[in-house]
């Protein structure tokens, strides 16, 4: 793991508005710890390690620890195809509000054969949750009363190649 070059115990801020990274004056591949815990909203695995990197410009990143396993864009296929069944239930539950009388029937099962899917979605994408469930959290300095905030991990490792089976 890489640990931050500077300030070594201190927690930053890493609400938008305060921007306390700044004062850390972090060079691209420099890493610190936030005072608040990261969760990713794909896999749950938590972290408060962040880093600085982009191209060109640089900025703050969090990338999660659970995008080096295969599992992970396994996780993010599934939770793609959920997000689109979930505006399609959206979209045909509003259009099927319009529907006339000989269509009633037929638009209410399609709409409960999309509420099956993402049914059936949530309930793989929690089993899939289960395999990450700690196994490669990385928290340092912050203990269980830290608060916790969910994010979409926009930096993730694109070809991961290991599984989490090779985690002890
Ligand atoms: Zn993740």
């Amino acid at each position: 793991m890489v640990k931050s070059k500077k300030n070594e115990f201190k927690l930053y801020d890493m609400d938008s508005d305060v921007q306390e990274w700044r004062v850390g004056n972090f060079q691209r591949g420099d890493s610190w710890r936030s005072d608040e815990i990261y969760r990713c909203k794909l896999c749950h695995t938590k972290t408060n390690n962040w880093q600085m990197g982009g191209w060109p410009g640089m900025g703050p990143r969090l990338i999660c620890p659970g995008s080096g396993y295969k599992e992970h864009k396994h996780l993010t296929e599934l939770f793609e195809l959920y997000l689109d069944i979930e505006k399609d239930v959206a979209r045909y539950a509003s259009i099927s509000s319009e529907a006339p009388p000989e269509l009633k029937e037929k638009s209410e099962q399609l709409i409960d054969n999309f509420k099956t899917k993402k049914e059936l979605l949530e309930f793989k994408l929690n089993k899939m949750r289960k395999l990450f469930l700690g196994k490669v959290d990385d928290v340092e300095l912050l203990d269980e009363t830290a608060a916790i905030r969910d994010y979409y991990p926009r930096c993730i490792i694109m070809d991961p190649d290991k599984t989490l089976d090779d985690v002890e």
